[in-house]
Formats: C-alpha cells, structure tokens, sequence
C-alpha cells in the first residue's frame, strides 16, 4: 500500500557525509519532497521531507537510516485556525466531511472542533482569507 509521511532526518558529522537520499531513492524507490533542509558536509544538520513510497519500503528505509547512525523523527500534522483573519464566511465547513469546521447557530462565527479533525487539509484550499494552515511538530 502506498503511503506518503513527513519526516524529521537530523544527521550527524559522519551521517552528513553520506548520499543518504541518493540510497533511499536508489535502494527503496522512495519519492522525497524536501520540504526543508538545512545540511552542511563534515558538520551535520537536519531537514524535513516527505517521503512516499510502499508502506513496507518506507519503513525499510527508515530502518536503513536509522542504522546509518542519522535520528529519524516521523512528524504529526495539526490544523491551526486563525480566528484574528477568519472573516466567518463558512466557505470552509462546506469541505469539512467530519463537521470539524461549523458555524455556531446563535453567533454566526466559525467553531473548530480540533478533536474531530482528521487533518485531510480539504479546508485549506476553501478559505478565501488564508486563515487555515497546517503545523508539523515532533
Ligand atoms: S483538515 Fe479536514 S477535517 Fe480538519 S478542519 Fe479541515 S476540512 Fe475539516
Ligand atoms: S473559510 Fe476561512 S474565513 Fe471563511 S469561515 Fe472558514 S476559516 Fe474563516
């Protein structure tokens, strides 16, 4: 089954001196998307990617990493509501299939129901104020 992950890859000095991509493309057939990337040869650094691949092949190759001495952190999601720009037009609870996103009967203003969301990002592309952004944290 195909999957797609964000990941956290910290490198030490020696791990950084290594194609460590060039491998887990080469070796695994994963696809990156390097979201950020901070990494200096002989130094070490991190960066953030998103990796997809075969569930089993993304779990090899983070095995593979892992052994290769780099520090392997696969990132959560969380959706973050901007209520200071939110103009509470509702636009978004029209994409909001687990009705995380309402709009309260008696106000008339937006209601996120952060433990309902299932972080499908549907409402990111709806809101016409950019009030809606997806946070990656470890
Ligand atoms: S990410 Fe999906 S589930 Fe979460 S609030 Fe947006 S549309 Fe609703
Ligand atoms: S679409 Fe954006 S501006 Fe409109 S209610 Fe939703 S978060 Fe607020």
């Amino acid at each position: 089954m195909q999957k797609s992950i964000k990941v956290r890859l910290r490198f030490d000095a020696l791990s950084a001196s290594k194609p460590m991509i060039y491998y887990l493309a080469k070796d695994y057939g994963i696809v990156f998307s390097i979201l950020q990337a901070d990494i200096r040869p002989g130094v070490g650094g991190r960066t953030i990617m998103e990796m997809t691949g075969e569930e089993a092949d993304i779990e090899r190759s983070l095995a593979f990493a892992k052994d290769q001495g780099v520090d392997v952190k696969i990132l959560s999601k969380a959706v973050v509501w901007n209520n200071e720009t939110c103009v509470h037009c509702g636009a978004c609870t029209a994409v909001c299939v687990p009705k995380a996103l309402s709009l309260d009967p008696g106000t008339a203003e937006l209601c996120f129901d952060n433990a309902a969301c299932v972080v499908c990002e549907m409402c990111i592309g709806a809101c016409p104020t950019g009030s809606i952004r997806v946070d990656l944290y470890e």
